[in-house]
């Protein structure tokens, strides 16, 4: 699994334990959803409404690590307590900064068409971004949006600094 790389922006989740456990991927969909109390029909609702990204074995076999715990706690609390629907978290989650996450500079992150579509966050772009992982799971973006808070901090930080 690719480690962060160095030149990202220093925002970091509060996250408990060892990161490298925390993103290791080793829950099956089973597992997950009672670790949840949820059905697997819902981990699969959310991951086709883009909003969670499972690891893939060769076998096309679906795991989960507690950063996909933790964001299915975040996306339950928006629909049951803030009373968003897919869309709405869908574009909420567009306007984290890519780019400051990833440190893009400012004319590639002008021209970048993930970051520019605003109606969703950028893995669940089919143009995807100028400067792509090979899988978005691994990407700084998807993995410092851990729970709500983290949501908050980043849409804070693209809105009011520059
Ligand atoms: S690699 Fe994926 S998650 Fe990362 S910035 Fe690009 S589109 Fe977004």
């Amino acid at each position: 699994m690719k480690n962060l790389k160095r030149e990202e922006s220093e925002y970091m989740p509060d996250i408990k334990g060892d990161p490298r456990d925390f993103y290791e991927p080793v829950y099956t969909i089973g597992v997950a959803a009672a670790k949840l109390g949820v059905s697997v029909h819902t981990l699969r609702l959310y991951e086709t409404e883009g909003l969670i990204i499972p690891y893939k074995t060769d076998s096309g076999r679906r795991l989960y690590s507690d950063l996909e715990l933790e964001k299915v706690k975040c996306i339950k609390k928006m629909i049951q307590e803030e009373g968003l629907n897919f869309e709405g978290i869908r574009r909420l989650l567009a306007f984290v900064p890519c780019f400051k996450l990833r440190k893009c500079n400012t004319s590639h992150g002008a021209k970048c068409p993930a970051y520019n579509i605003k109606t969703r966050p950028c893995w669940a772009t089919e143009e995807k971004c100028a400067d792509p992982y090979p899988s978005c799971r691994d990407c700084p973006v998807y993995r410092k949006i851990v729970s709500c808070e983290d949501v908050q901090n980043l849409v804070y930080r693209s809105f009011c600094q520059s």
